[in-house]
C-alpha cells in the first residue's frame, strides 16, 4: 500500500505501519472486502461504492465508518493490471448526520405511534404490554421487559415482558445483587445500566446471571421516586450488541413517557373511582346535594333536587336556584352565600324551598369549600336538609306552651280542688280561689303563713311532720287532715303534694262528705259482719246445743237411772248406765275438742312422735272405717324423722282425712297413706307458707271424685261442705288446718276432678328422741303424803270432784272460787304445796294472774293449770318452771297422777 497524505489521516492509528504493508494485513477487519476489491481490480474491472459502511478499528476500538469508494485497475507494462487505485472519501460525518435526522424522525414517529397506541388504554398492565412490544420491535431487541422493585431495594419482579420470536420470556422474581455491582450502583443512583457484552464487561459470576437467562447485552433504565428505586425497564440482546445513543435515547424516552402515562391513568382511575363514589353517595343521600364553582356558580345538583323542585337539569345552574327559594328568605340567602364565597368560610342558612307542586318546605342549607393543597378553593359542596318538621314543631311547641299556660291558669281558677304553692316551711305563697269556696277564708288571710292556725289540733303534729318530710327528702306524698272553715266547722281534706327544689305544690280535695259516707258505710259493714258472725255463731251454737243436749241426755239420764237404782237398792246392772253416761261424756268432750281445734285454741300436748308407728296403730281402725270396697295401703318411709306433735290430734286428723277420702269414693277405690322426709328449700317452703327446712309429710291419697279448683280453694274454710245436710259439718279440714298450723306445719290439697285427691300434712322435724312411754296407759294411781293442794275453779262441781279425788289420795284440800278468795288463802300464811287453778275465771282475775301473785308470796309454789279452753294457748306457751297444764276434760286418774308427778319433781 502506498497512499497520499490525506489517506494517512483516514488511516488514523494505522498510519505509518500501513505504508508498505499488504492490504489484507493492513486492514484485517475488512480483509474479505479488500480481497474482493483486489480480485476485481486485478481482473481489469472497476468497483464503486457510495456511503459504504464498514466497521474499522482505526484506533483500536470498533468504529462505524462510512465511505464513498471508487476502485480502478492500474495497468502496468504489457497492458496488464499491475495494481488497484482506490479513491476513498470518508462520509461518516455526513451519513451520521443524515442518520441522526432519520433516526430522530423515526423515533418521533415511533413515540407518536406508541403514544397513540397506549392513549386508549387506562390500565397499567395493558400500557406496559403495548410499550414493551412496540419498543422491542422498534429497537430490534430480543427482550423488552419491565419490573417492580421490592421495598428492600434488591428483589424485583419482572411482571411483563415482550420477547422476539425464538427468545424466552424472563418473567419472574430476581435479586439485583446477582446482576453485579455495576447494576446495583448505577440503578440505585438512578443511572441506566448499559452492557454491550456482559461477558467482557462483568465479573464471570455476575455475567453468569445474565447468561443463565440468555442475555448478552442490556440497557436497563431505573425509575427512582422519592430517592427509592421503584421500577425498572430494560431491553436485552441475545448476542453482544453495541448499544447506540439512539437506543439509549429511545429507551429513556419510552420509559419516562410510559411511567408518566401509568401514573396519570392510575391517579385518574383513583380520581374517577372517588368521583363515582361521591356521585353515588350524593345520589343516594336523601338530602339535596349540590356543587358550585369557586366563583359561586352552581353547576351540579343531585337527582333529589330535580325531583323535589320539578326543574330540569340546567335550569338551576348559576343563579337559577334563586328561583325556588322563598322570596322572603332570598335576601338572607344571597347575603350569606356571597359572604361565604368571599371569606371561604362555611355557608349556612335556613330557607324555604319550593317543591314542584308550589308548596314550600323549610330546609337547612350548608356548604363547605373544597380546598387543594395550596388552600385554593376548588369547589363548593353543599347540601339542603329538610327541617320542616322540626321548624313546625318549634312553632307548635311555643303555641302549646302558651296554650298550656292559659290552660293552667284556667284550671287554677276553676279547679274544684284547693291548689296551692308553699315554701319549704309550708308557708303559702299562692292559693287558688277554691280555698275561699271551700273554707271561706280569703286569699289574703291564707297567703304569707302556714295553715297550722286552721289545722285540727289532733292533725297538727302529723301535718307538720308531712311537710317536714316533703321538704327534706321525699318527692311527693299524700295524706289527709282537717282544716277549720270560717263557719267553725272542719273540712276533711285529702292532700297530694309534690316538692320541687324546695317549693311545695299541693292540691287538696274536700272529702268531708265522702269521709262521712265512708264512716257510715264502714259502720254498716261492721254491723253486717257482726250480724253474719252472730248468725254463724248462732248456727254453730245451735248445732252444738243440739248435739250437746243429746249427749247430756245420755249423761243425766244415766245418772238419774243410777240414782234411782241406788235408792231402790238394785245395784246389779248399774254398770250399764254408768257406761252409757261415761260414753256420752267422752263424746261431749270430743265435740268440744273439735270446736276448740277449729278455733285453733285447743290445748295441745306436743310430744316427739313416730308418725309411722302412729299410723300402724290406726291401720286396723282405718281399714274397718273404709269398708271392704276400699283397699288401704300404707307406705311408711324408712328412717322417717320424728316430729313433735299432739299425737291424739294427729290421729284424729288422719282419721278425718281418711273419712273424707272414703266419702269421695262411694263406689270404692284405693286409699294410700304415705309418709316421707322432706327438705323444703326456699321456693318449696315459700309455696307452702312455711320456713325452709326439714319436714315430714303424711299424705292421704284417694282415687275418688276429686275437687274442682274452686272447691280446693274453700275446702279448708270452716263450715264449707259439699255434702248433703246432716252429713257434712264442713269442720273436718278446718280443724286439721287449725291443728297443723298450730303445730308449726301446713296442710295442702292436690286434686284432679275424676282422678282423685291427695291431702298432705307437713310437720316440722323434731331432732330429739321419741318419747317411748308417750302413749302410756292409765297407770295405777299413786297416792299423796298429806301435801296441801289449793284448788281454784269457779265451777263448784269441778272443785267438788277434784277435792273428792285428791282427798281420797291423801292430800289436804283448800278451795277457792275466784281470785280474791284464792288470795285470801294464799295470804293466810298456810302451807301450800300445789295450786291447781282454772285459767278462765270470773271477776277480772284469771288463773295466770293468780299464779303470778302466788309466786310472789310462795316463790317455790308448784302450779297446775287446768283449762278447757282458749287463753291457755297464751298460758301454756309461757310456762315458767314449776308450772304445768292439764287440758279439760281429763280423767280423774290422770289428774291424780299429774299431781303426784309435780309434787315429786319438787
Ligand atoms: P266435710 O267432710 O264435713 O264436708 P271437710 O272440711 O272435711 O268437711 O271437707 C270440706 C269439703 O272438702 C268436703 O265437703 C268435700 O267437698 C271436700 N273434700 C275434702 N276431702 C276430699 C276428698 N278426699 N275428695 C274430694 N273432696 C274432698
Ligand atoms: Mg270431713
Amino acid at each position: 500500500m502506498i497512499y497520499n497524505d490525506a489517506y494517512s489521516v483516514f488511516a488514523g492509528g494505522r498510519h505509518p505501519h500501513l505504508l508498505g504493508s499488504k492490504v489484507r494485513e493492513g486492514w484485517p477487519e475488512v480483509a474479505d472486502f479488500n480481497d474482493n476489491v483486489m480480485k476485481v481490480g486485478m481482473a481489469g474491472d472497476t468497483l464503486s461504492y457510495r456511503d459504504q459502511e464498514l466497521t474499522l478499528h482505526r484506533s483500536g476500538a470498533a468504529e462505524q465508518v462510512f465511505m464513498n469508494l471508487d476502485y480502478s485497475p492500474v495497468f502496468g507494462e504489457g497492458g496488464k493490471p499491475a495494481g488497484v487505485i482506490a479513491v476513498v472519501v470518508e462520509t461518516s460525518l455526513r451519513v451520521a448526520a443524515e442518520r441522526k435526522v432519520q433516526q430522530n424522525e423515526a423515533r418521533l414517529l415511533f413515540l407518536d405511534a406508541l403514544g397513540k397506541e397506549t392513549a386508549r388504554s387506562h390500565d397499567a398492565d395493558a400500557i406496559m404490554a403495548i410499550t414493551t412490544k412496540m419498543t422491542g420491535e422498534y429497537l430490534k431487541v430480543a427482550i423488552c421487559a419491565y419490573a417492580d422493585m421490592d421495598t428492600d431495594q434488591d428483589g424485583f419482579t419482572i411482571r411483563g415482558d415482550w420477547s422476539a420470536p425464538g427468545s424466552p420470556s424472563i418473567v419472574g422474581h430476581y435479586s439485583l445483587a446477582d446482576f453485579g455491582k455495576l447494576a446495583v450502583q448505577n440503578l440505585g443512583a438512578g443511572r441506566p445500566l448499559v452492557l454491550n457484552d456482559n461477558l467482557r464487561e462483568l465479573a464471570p459470576e455476575e455475567a453468569a446471571t445474565f447468561q443463565s437467562i440468555g442475555i448478552a447485552a442490556t440497557i436497563c433504565m431505573p425509575l427512582v421516586k422519592e430517592d427509592r428505586l421503584t421500577a425498572l425497564m430494560a431491553i436485552h440482546a441475545k448476542v453482544p450488541r453495541l448499544w447506540t445513543d439512539e437506543d439509549l435515547a429511545v429507551l429513556t424516552e419510552v420509559t419516562e413517557r410510559s411511567w408518566a402515562h401509568i401514573e396519570r391513568v392510575s391517579s385518574e382511575a383513583a380520581l374517577r373511582a372517588r368521583e363515582a363514589q361521591l356521585r353515588v353517595l350524593a345520589q343516594v343521600m336523601p338530602n339535596h346535594v349540590w356543587n358550585a364553582r369557586p366563583d359561586g356558580f352552581l353547576d351540579w345538583f343531585n337527582e333529589q333536587v330535580y325531583m323535589y323542585s320539578g326543574k330540569r337539569e340546567g335550569e338551576l345552574d348559576g343563579n337559577g336556584w334563586f328561583e325556588i327559594v322563598h322570596p322572603d328568605d332570598l335576601q338572607i340567602t344571597v347575603e350569606r352565600w356571597t359572604a361565604a364565597l368571599e371569606s371561604g368560610g362555611d355557608f349556612e342558612v335556613e330557607f324555604r324551598l319550593r317543591r314542584y307542586d308550589g308548596e314550600y318546605f323549610w330546609h337547612l342549607a350548608r356548604a363547605v369549600a373544597l380546598l387543594d393543597r395550596e388552600g385554593t378553593i376548588l369547589r363548593w359542596i353543599g347540601t339542603n336538609t329538610d327541617v320542616d318538621d322540626q321548624k313546625n314543631a318549634e312553632g307548635l311547641l311555643e303555641r302549646r306552651l302558651e296554650e298550656r299556660t292559659a290552660e293552667r291558669d284556667r284550671i287554677w281558677r276553676v279547679s274544684q280542688d284547693m291548689l296551692g304553692v308553699a315554701d319549704s316551711r309550708g308557708v303559702w305563697i299562692n292559693v287558688n280561689p277554691a280555698w275561699t269556696r271551700i273554707l271561706g277564708w280569703t286569699e289574703r288571710e291564707l297567703v304569707g303563713r302556714t295553715s297550722d292556725w286552721l289545722e285540727h289540733p289532733e292533725d297538727r303534729e302529723a301535718t307538720r311532720a308531712k311537710i317536714a318530710r316533703l321538704a327534706a327528702d321525699v318527692n311527693s306524698l299524700t295524706f289527709a287532715n282537717r282544716l277549720r272553715a270560717r263557719d267553725g266547722s272542719y273540712r276533711t281534706l285529702s292532700w297530694s303534694a309534690t316538692s320541687v327544689e324546695g317549693t311545695l305544690y299541693c292540691s287538696a280535695r274536700d272529702i268531708t262528705q265522702q269521709r262521712e259516707q265512708e264512716l257510715a258505710l264502714a259502720a254498716a259493714e261492721d254491723q253486717l259482719r257482726q250480724a253474719q258472725k252472730m248468725e254463724a255463731v248462732g248456727q254453730l251454737t245451735g248445732g252444738i246445743a243440739h248435739d250437746f243436749n243429746n249427749l247430756l241426755q245420755g249423761i243425766s239420764g244415766g245418772l238419774e237411772r243410777i240414782q234411782r237404782r241406788i235408792e231402790d237398792g238394785r245395784l246389779n246392772d248399774i254398770d250399764r248406765f254408768i257406761k252409757a253416761a261415761t260414753e256420752s261424756a267422752h263424746r261431749a268432750a270430743a265435740l268440744t275438742h273439735r270446736l276448740l281445734a277449729f278455733s285453733r285454741r285447743q290445748t295441745l300436748d306436743p310430744r316427739p312422735t313416730d308418725v309411722n308407728r302412729l299410723i300402724a296403730g290406726m291401720e286396723d281402725l282405718i281399714s274397718r272405717t273404709m269398708g271392704p270396697q276400699i283397699a288401704v295401703e300404707v307406705v311408711g318411709s324408712a328412717g322417717l324423722w320424728s316430729t313433735k306433735v299432739d299425737a291424739p290430734q294427729l290421729e284424729s286428723a288422719l282419721l278425718n282425712l281418711c273419712i273424707n277420702a272414703r266419702d269421695a269414693m262411694p263406689d270404692g277405690g284405693r286409699l294410700t297413706i304415705e309418709t316421707a322426709n322432706k327438705w323444703l328449700d326456699d321456693r318449696a317452703a315459700r309455696e307452702r307458707e312455711l320456713p325452709p327446712g326439714q319436714y315430714l309429710s303424711l299424705c292421704v291419697t284417694d282415687t275418688g271424685t276429686g275437687m274442682p279448683p274452686d272447691v280446693v280453694a274453700k275446702a279448708f274454710d270452716p263450715f264449707f261442705t259439699t255434702k248433703p245436710l246432716g252429713k257434712g259439718t264442713g269442720l273436718g279440714l278446718s280443724m286439721i288446718y287449725g291443728f297443723v298450723r298450730q303445730s308449726g306445719g301446713q296442710v295442702r290439697a292436690y286434686s284432679e276432678v275424676g282422678k282423685g285427691t291427695t291431702m298432705c300434712i307437713y310437720l316440722p322435724r323434731h331432732t330429739g328422741a321419741v318419747d317411748d312411754d308417750a302413749a302410756q296407759e292409765e297407770a295405777a294411781v299413786e297416792r299423796g303424803f298429806g301435801e296441801t293442794v289449793l284448788v281454784v275453779d269457779d265451777e263448784p262441781n269441778i272443785r267438788m270432784l277434784v277435792s273428792e279425788v285428791l282427798t281420797e289420795q291423801h292430800y289436804r284440800i283448800l278451795d277457792a272460787k275466784d281470785g280474791p278468795s284464792a288470795f285470801a288463802i294464799l295470804e293466810s300464811g298456810k302451807r301450800i304445796d300445789l295450786m291447781i287453778t282454772d285459767v278462765g275465771l270470773p271477776g277480772g282475775i284469771n288463773g295466770r294472774q293468780i299464779a303470778d301473785r302466788a309466786r310472789v308470796l310462795h316463790p317455790k309454789l308448784q302450779i297446775l293449770f287446768i283449762t278447757g279452753y282458749a287463753e291457755n294457748a297464751a298460758v301454756s306457751n309461757h310456762l315458767e318452771p314449776g308450772m304445768s297444764v292439764l287440758a279439760k276434760p281429763f280423767a280423774m286418774s290422770t289428774l291424780a297422777n299429774k299431781v303426784r308427778e309435780i309434787l315429786e319433781s319438787k
